[in-house]
């Protein structure tokens, strides 16, 4: 019999990256979708055909029921966030219900639904949990300051996550994640603003981008090489915690290099207007983490290297972009 999974957040970066990592393995898909008429349902139709769509919200727990009552999964991998840190400034109320109280709602709706206790649960938390950090490299054992209101929703959805596994006995996951990227990568975040403003300057379709904060640094791998580690948490004997990343830290500076240097530019400054409005009240100045955990228990590495991945990104770009030229 095939494996079922539900995914949340299937319109998003990881969730179109792991469900089609599934469906190789064999797993039956579902995911779930919200919103009455979701522009992106039809970039995962055309994308991913054979993920069976389910309507619902993790605003909505009715819903989340209904979703599990009718995929019958083995495994939830719970994706769906407000994830983008910037605008959780602008939005706490609902950050903290989505991306905060939705694993809640997720991880009751199972308690509810699976009386048989079969659902392995998969949460995606994430490296903006260390946010001032207190150590570096940061572990599963590094204590959390989160910075922002999304950093501090993803610190209740990782103790609550923990909370149902040691109250409940569920088989429940935390992958704490450092940042991962991806052609799929939504433009708001730092590495698509890069790698597509790149595109758009060779190709003579755009000669500024207003910029805030340049001194961040950051671990960023390839989503592809996430959402496998996801699948083997959750494939192992015992529910744990795992921190994924690169053990790589690369500034924003290091990011427009590579992305440029993949255009043949070579100084991108006078393209850059800075702009404080794009700055935070509270930043994230440096992460790096530590994945010897999930190295020695899951036999996890990172394969796309730093450079490797923006090269795939501006090449991706590059492409879209020339679309639009012509
Ligand atoms: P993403 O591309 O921004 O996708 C977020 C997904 O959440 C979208 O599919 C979105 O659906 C969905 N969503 C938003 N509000 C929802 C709601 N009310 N109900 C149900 N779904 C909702 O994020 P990602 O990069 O794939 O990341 C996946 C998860 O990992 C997120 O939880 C993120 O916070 C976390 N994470 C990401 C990183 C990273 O660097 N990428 C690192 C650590 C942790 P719509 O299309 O309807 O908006």
């Amino acid at each position: 019999m095939a494996k079922r999974a539900l995914i949340t957040g299937i319109t998003g970066q990881d969730g179109m990256y792991l469900a089609e990592f599934l469906l190789d393995k064999g797993y039956l898909v579902f995911g779930l979708i919200r919103g009455q008429n979701n522009p992106k349902r039809l970039i995962v139709e055309q994308e991913i055909p054979k993920v069976e769509l389910i309507e619902g919200d993790l605003a909505d727990i009715s819903s989340l029921v209904e979703a599990l009552v009718y995929s019958e999964p083995d495994e939830v991998y719970n994706l769906g966030a407000m994830s983008f840190v910037a605008l959780s400034f602008k939005q706490p109320e609902l950050t903290g219900n989505i991306t905060g109280l939705g694993a809640m709602r997720m991880l009751e709706a199972i308690r509810i639904a699976d009386k048989a206790k079969k659902i392995k649960y998969y949460q995606a938390s994430s490296s903006e949990m260390f946010g001032k950090v207190r150590e570096t490299p940061q572990t599963e054992l590094t204590p959390f300051h989160p910075r922002s209101p999304y950093g501090v929703a993803k610190v209740y959805a990782h103790y609550i996550t923990l909370n149902y596994r040691e109250s409940y006995d569920m088989f429940a996951c935390s992958g704490i994640l450092f940042n991962h990227e991806s052609p799929r990568r939504g433009y708001e975040f730092v590495t698509r603003k890069a790698t597509r403003f790149a595109a758009r300057v060779k190709l003579g379709l755009q000669k500024e981008l207003a910029f805030g904060n340049f001194d961040s640094k950051r671990d960023w791998g390839y989503s592809g090489d996430y959402v496998r580690a996801m699948w083997l948490m959750l494939q192992q004997d015992k529910p744990d915690d795992y921190v994924i990343a690169t053990g790589e830290t690369h500034s924003i500076k290091d990011l427009f290099d590579l992305a440029f240097a993949e255009v043949g530019i070579k100084d991108w400054k006078p393209y850059i207007k800075q702009d404080e409005r794009f700055m935070r009240p509270a930043e994230v100045d440096v992460l790096t983490g530590d994945y010897s955990k999930a190295k020695k228990v899951l036999g996890w590495e990172p394969k796309v290297s730093f450079p490797e991945l923006i090269k795939m990104m501006v090449k991706n770009d590059l492409e879209i972009e020339a679309k639009k030229k012509d």
